[in-house]
């Protein structure tokens, strides 16, 4: 017992900045019971995700079987996440660590080396990923390959895989829940794609924050502009602010968006200056709490398209 806790705190000192180092210590001595009463209650695996998005789908394909629970938040920035003590602890206890990958999470890599020598599987992996197609990240992967709900087919293969790792009895269910659940996202795929068609052409450009809806933009026949590429380089310039007022005004789009983990302040006033109307707010890094529109990954989808389809369905004309 006290190796482990030793090894622990020789952990949490790598991860953490010296200056807040005793404090997160004190923090870890007085958690550590609660931690454990609240996170490894049942005998289960336990499968910890980079993001609540990630949870959702896992839980889909573990079913009973295994314990999911998301590192991040509703709500938070996933991008650069500053991870806690408690965090690691969890991440210390876990049979296998999720994540996106693609240079998403950025401090995925630190975080999983301190959690110890715990299985990791990267969702993204072998998925040929599109290209962010300006502005500082030019040429640079994007990493939200889940906004496509045909691509997010082969995280399901890759879910399927790494569960039957740690729970071998499991592997019949986690095959059976995947086909459950990759029928559910073929058949989301071809109703989002029946309604966006309805868009007319010049309207279909999609205006957001973060540069993140690029896979769903090529699934479905958009285009799209955003103030940045993505969140973890979110800083707002007038030159970036300028440009993209100039986008809507020259494609005359009607409506404008941000999303939930961001600040939509910027947004506001592009919209205000271009004469577009803001539209509401995206889900895309992180589900809503389970009384919001997007509690889980599919009603996130559909939450998305629906604010699509009222904003970009409408007439208007801008100056
Ligand atoms: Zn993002």
């Amino acid at each position: 017992m006290i190796t482990t806790l030793i090894l622990f705190l020789s952990r949490i000192r790598f991860f953490l900045n010296k200056k807040f180092s005793l404090l997160f210590t004190f923090v870890l001595l007085t958690s550590c019971s609660i931690d454990s009463n609240n996170n490894i209650e049942t005998n289960k695996p336990l499968v910890l995700t980079t993001f609540t998005v990630l949870a959702d789908i896992s839980r889909n394909v573990a079913g009973d079987r295994l314990h999911v629970k998301s590192i991040t938040k509703e709500g938070a920035e996933i991008h650069g996440y500053k991870p806690t003590p408690s965090d690691l602890i969890l991440a210390s206890k876990a049979d296998l660590i999720v994540e996106n990958g693609l240079g998403l999470e950025l401090w995925s890599k630190k975080f999983t080396n301190a959690a110890g020598n715990i299985p990791k599987i990267v969702l993204s992996e072998g998925i040929t990923p599109l290209l962010i197609e300006g502005d500082v990240y030019k040429g640079k992967p994007n990493p939200h390959i889940w906004m496509s709900p045909k691509k997010a087919i082969y995280y399901l293969d890759k879910l399927v895989e790494a569960f039957s790792d740690i729970d071998p009895e499991g592997s019949n269910t986690f095959e059976e829940n995947a086909r459950i659940y990759k029928t559910k996202l073929i058949n989301l795929d071809h109703q989002l794609r029946e309604s966006i068609s309805k868009i007319p052409d010049k309207n279909r450009v999609l205006v957001t924050c973060e540069g993140a809806f690029s896979y769903l933009a090529n699934d479905y026949g958009l285009k799209e502009a955003y103030l940045w590429p993505v969140n973890s380089e979110s800083q707002v310039t007038p030159k970036r602010m300028l440009k993209l007022i100039k986008t809507i005004k020259k494609h005359q789009v009607p409506t404008i968006f941000c999303e939930s983990t961001v600040n939509a302040k910027a947004q506001l006033e592009v919209a205000r200056s271009s004469g577009a109307s803001f539209g509401g707010t995206f889900y895309v890094d992180s589900l809503s709490d389970k009384n919001g529109p997007a509690p889980t990954y599919l009603e996130l989808l559909s939450h998305n398209v629906q604010l699509i389809m009222e904003g970009l369905l409408i007439e208007k004309t801008i100056n």
